[in-house]
C-alpha cells in the first residue's frame, strides 16, 4: 500500500477533495479520501505528496497546433493579427507536427484545435490514438464573399469527412471571430453545424478592441479590417450579443475567451448552454485583460482551459495555464474549481464524455499534475 495525497484529488466526479489522497494497492487504486483519514486508515503505508493535484487527465480545449512554429509575440492583439500575417509561411503540416508532439510528451491528453491549413488537418484526421476535435477554420468578413466561402467550406468538409476515424480526432467547426466571418456566412455556417452535429468553436470577446468594433466600429480593430469588411455595419451590440441575435448559440458553441463581457453576456451565454475556454497566458500576452471568472461562476457557466497558440503562449501545456489562472485570478478562483474546469469544463467543450476514476481503476488512469501551482497573489 502507498499513499499519493495532492492540494486537490478529483475523481471526475462530484466535488473535488481539497487536502486530498488516493491510496493505492499495487498498481490499483484501493480508496480516495481525505489526507488526514487516509493516515489514520492506512498509518503504516508511506504518504507521497505530490503537490498541486490528482485527477483525471485535464484537456487543453483550445489551441492552434498549426502554429507552433509562429514567433513568440507579446503586444496588443491587433498587432498579434498583423504578426500572424506577416509569418503566414511558418503555418502548416511541419509546425503542427511539432506542436503534436509536445502536447503529447507528458500525456496523451485530450485537445481541441482550431485548423487553418488544409495538410495538417488531413494529417491530424488520419492519425490514429488521438481524442478531441479538430476545428476547420473560416475566415471571410465580406459579406459579399459568404456565398463562395460556404461553399468552399462544405466542399472541404465533406473531404476532411471522409478521413475522419473511430479512433481518431472528430471534425469541427471554427468560423474564427465575430467580425472576420461575415452575418450571412455565419448564420450558414450555424446551420450547417447544427445538420451535420459539427462541434463548433469561435473566439469571441477577446480584446477591447474588438468590443468598440461591434460597439460602433471604431478603434484600431476596426482600423486594421477596414480593407477586408466591404458594407459590413456595426451591430451596436456586443459581440455575445451579436452572436446571439444572429442564432450562432443556437449550436451550443465553445466560446474562446470571453474576456470583454457583462453580466447579461454571461446570462445569455449561461442560458444557450455554451461552455467557454479560458486561455489566461495568452490574454495577458496580448493584453486583453482578465476574463470576470467570477461572474461566470456566479451565472453557473462551464470553464474549460486551453493554452491557445505558441504564438500567444510559452508552451502548450494546460496546467501551466491553470497555474497562471490561480495566480491571476487569486481567491476569485478555488483550486477546486480550477481543477474541475481542467478535466469536466474541458470534456465538455469538446463534446468528450468526462473521464474519472474510483476504487478498483488502474493507478495509470491518474494524472499527476507536475506543474508547481503558482501561489494565488491575494
Ligand atoms: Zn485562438
Amino acid at each position: 500500500m502507498r499513499i499519493l495525497s495532492a492540494e486537490v484529488v478529483y475523481t471526475g466526479l462530484g466535488t473535488p477533495i481539497r487536502g486530498g489522497a488516493v491510496v493505492l494497492q499495487g498498481e490499483r487504486v484501493a480508496a480516495i479520501l481525505s489526507r488526514e483519514d487516509a493516515r489514520r486508515f492506512y498509518p503504516e503505508a508511506p504518504v507521497t505528496d505530490v503537490g498541486f493535484a490528482i485527477s483525471p487527465p485535464p484537456v487543453n480545449a483550445h489551441t492552434h497546433l498549426d502554429l507552433s512554429s509562429l514567433p513568440p509575440f507579446r503586444g496588443p492583439y491587433e498587432d498579434f493579427v498583423r504578426h500572424v500575417i506577416r509569418h503566414k509561411r511558418a503555418r502548416g503540416v511541419a509546425a503542427a507536427d511539432a506542436g503534436l508532439a509536445e502536447l503529447q510528451r507528458a500525456a496523451p491528453l485530450a485537445f481541441g484545435d482550431i485548423v487553418a491549413d488544409e495538410a495538417a488537418m488531413r494529417k491530424l484526421l488520419q492519425t490514429p490514438g488521438l481524442r478531441g476535435v479538430a476545428y476547420w477554420e473560416v475566415f471571410a468578413p465580406d459579406p459579399a464573399e459568404a456565398e463562395a466561402a460556404f461553399s468552399e467550406t462544405v466542399a472541404r468538409l465533406r473531404a476532411f469527412r471522409r478521413l475522419e476515424r473511430p479512433d481518431g480526432l472528430k471534425l469541427g467547426l471554427s468560423p474564427h471571430t465575430p467580425h472576420t466571418v461575415s452575418a450571412p456566412l455565419l448564420q450558414r455556417l450555424t446551420r450547417l453545424a447544427i445538420a451535420e452535429r459539427l462541434p463548433l468553436q469561435i473566439h469571441v470577446a477577446e480584446s477591447p478592441a474588438e468590443a468598440a468594433l461591434h460597439r460602433d466600429g471604431s478603434g484600431p480593430l476596426f482600423e486594421l479590417m477596414r480593407p477586408f469588411l466591404g458594407d459590413w455595419r456595426p451591430s451596436g451590440l456586443s459581440p455575445v450579443q451579436y452572436l446571439a441575435r444572429l442564432g450562432v448559440l443556437e449550436a451550443r458553441p465553445t466560446l474562446v475567451h470571453m474576456v470583454h463581457v457583462g453580466e447579461e453576456d454571461v446570462r445569455t451565454v449561461a442560458k444557450a448552454g455554451c461552455t467557454v475556454v479560458h486561455c489566461p497566458r495568452s490574454n495577458e500576452a496580448l493584453r486583453c485583460g482578465r476574463l470576470p471568472w467570477e461572474l461566470l461562476a456566479k451565472h453557473s457557466v462551464e470553464v474549460a482551459f486551453g493554452t491557445d497558440s505558441k504564438g500567444s503562449a510559452p508552451d502548450l501545456d494546460v496546467t501551466r495555464e491553470v497555474a497562471a489562472a490561480r495566480a491571476l485570478h487569486g481567491a476569485k478562483a478555488s483550486p477546486i474549481a480550477l481543477v474541475r474546469a481542467a478535466v469536466k469544463g474541458g470534456s465538455r467543450a469538446l463534446g468528450l464524455t468526462p473521464p474519472r476514476f474510483g476504487r478498483g481503476s488502474p493507478a495509470r488512469a491518474l494524472y499527476v499534475w507536475q506543474t508547481p501551482s503558482a501561489e494565488p497573489r491575494v
